[in-house]
């Protein structure tokens, strides 16, 4: 090795950082990976390796149709070195790609400690340094490192935990049931259960932009009762169940009493079904999750349930019975930034430019989607540094879906949150035609995608 000082260093090497190393390293650019492990461990890593998978060996749906197959596609047009390893380490598991995972993060490993241009340094970075990093250090930065980001970033715009509602599709909604309206005809200034204001607050589109789902009684308390008797995922130990009164768990909230959550995220009040003009004994209220409104989640239901008990139980709710769910509920320890308000079209911090984000921190979930937000920042860091006019990834694929959640300007009072990757996150297909809209979109998405990897500006140099 004849370079001494790196042109870029990238802190973490999971899924995000490894991806993001190998491709700048690939595009002539020397880097330093720097990574904690061995020296100091996260509570739920084990091993020294790079690119540990720290829970399930899954890396989900290989089918072209499904959103982490797609996702997955684009990966490997692109050249994800992640993904290689992982389709170099696949075990039988149907429809998903599965790996062994002691040889995945081998490989991982050994592809770049025998990169020419890839330096591993093995040390516990514990602050920012002035040339260009990439910090993917992950759902568990804390530390020294996770002080100084925060006060990097306000204060207030990075979070520790992750209470997700779930989120369904719009069209698979059943408006026989379920009926549009704001509380009050205006849900000006009531704040929700879970701490956010309405979108309507600002006084613009009030009226309508919530679909209610009503319950009588009866519903209502079959309802508590399968939520008391859902199956529901226990937390890791390093993860204390400390609930903010207003992001608890429904689960929580139903434990409590039959009438708490009459009181809280399914109160009725200030809403009459417009088919009996009468107040409904309790209610789901749904409100947009996209720009597009061809996805909704469900207001202050976060929870720990099982993801089959959430499909279970939620379809029992009128006018979602048949619903899609894009993605379910959930609640961890997670650490993330508030990407829209405080990071650049480029993941860079608008405060400090040479610093950029990749990965989970970023406000993606799960393995592949950490991993393309580490192609993505360190495609655009080549641009920058080599002067190659690189575009981000088109908004209709899954890649670019994912690249706008995280940059995309945000509504007053939005709350970010993570997300996986899901046909939610994509525009709708022009025209009123609504059968087989998913494979359409994918159809989309790949079309726009090859495009896309056409015109990247060739070649990139190779490893010197
Ligand atoms: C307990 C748990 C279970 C999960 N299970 C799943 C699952 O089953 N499926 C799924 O898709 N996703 C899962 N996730 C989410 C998963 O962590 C992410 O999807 C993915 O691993 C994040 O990639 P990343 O590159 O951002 O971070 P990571 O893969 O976590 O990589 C971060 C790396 O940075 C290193 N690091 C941290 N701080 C420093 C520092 N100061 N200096 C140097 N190095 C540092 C760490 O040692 C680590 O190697 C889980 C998360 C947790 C916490």
């Amino acid at each position: 090795m004849t370079w001494r000082d790196p042109d870029v260093t990238v802190v973490g090497g999971g899924m995000a950082g490894s991806e993001a190393a190998w491709q700048l390293a690939e595009a002539g650019l020397h880097v330093a990976l720097v990574e904690m492990k061995p020296c100091a461990m996260s509570p739920a890593h084990q091993s020294p390796l790079l690119g540990e998978l720290v829970c399930s060996n899954s890396l989900r749906s290989d089918d072209p149709i499904a959103p982490a197959g797609l996702l997955k596609q684009e990966l490997r047009k692109a050249g994800s070195m992640v993904i290689a390893c992982a389709d170099h380490h696949r075990v039988p598991a149907g429809q998903a790609l599965a790996v062994e995972r002691f040889g995945f993060a081998r490989a991982i490993t050994e592809r770049l400690a025998l990169h020419p241009n890839i330096r591993i340094e093995r040390r516990r970075i514990d602050d920012l340094p002035s040339h260009p990093v990439i910090v993917a250090t992950g759902p568990l930065t804390e530390g020294k490192l996770g002080e100084v980001i925060r006060a990097e970033l306000g204060g207030d715009r990075m979070y520790f935990y992750d209470a997700i509602a779930p989120i369904v599709a719009a069209d698979s909604i059943d408006f026989d049931f379920a009926f549009r309206a704001s509380r009050w005809g205006r849900d000006a200034d009531a704040p929700d259960r879970d701490g956010e204001h309405d979108r309507a607050a600002g006084g613009d589109t009030g009226v309508g932009d919530y679909v209610n789902c009503p319950l009588t009684q009866e519903q209502y308390r079959a309802f508590v009762d399968a939520v008391n008797a859902g199956r529901k995922i226990l937390p890791h130990d390093f993860e204390e169940p400390r609930y903010f009164e207003s992001c608890m768990p429904i689960e929580v909230m139903a434990e409590r009493g039959p009438e708490t959550l009459r009181f809280g995220p399914m109160r009725p009040i200030g809403l009459s079904d417009p088919r009996t003009g009468a107040r409904p004994w309790a209610v789901v209220q749904l409100r947009p999750e996209n720009r597009y409104q061809t996805a909704y989640n469900l207001v202050g239901f976060q929870t720990r349930l099982a993801y089959p008990e959430q499909q279970k139980i939620f379809q029992m709710v009128p006018g979602l019975h048949r619903a899609e769910f894009l993605r379910f509920g959930s609640i961890h320890r997670n650490t993330y930034i508030d990407a829209p308000a405080r990071l650049g079209a480029s993941f860079e911090l608008r405060s400090r430019p040479n610093v950029r984000f990749a990965g989970l921190l970023t406000g993606v979930e799960g393995y592949i989607e950490s991993c393309a937000m580490g192609l993505v920042v360190s495609w655009l860091l080549v641009a920058e540094l080599t002067g190659r006019a690189v575009t981000p990834p088109p908004a209709t694929t899954m890649m670019g879906g994912l690249y706008q959640h995280v940059t995309a300007p945000r509504e007053r009072d939005y709350k970010y949150g993570p997300t996986n990757v899901n046909y939610g996150l994509l525009p709708p297909l022009a025209g009123a035609r609504k059968d087989n809209r998913k494979q359409r979109m994918a159809d989309r998405a790949r079309s726009d995608f090859d495009a896309w990897i056409r015109e990247r500006p060739e070649p990139i140099r190779q490893s010197v």
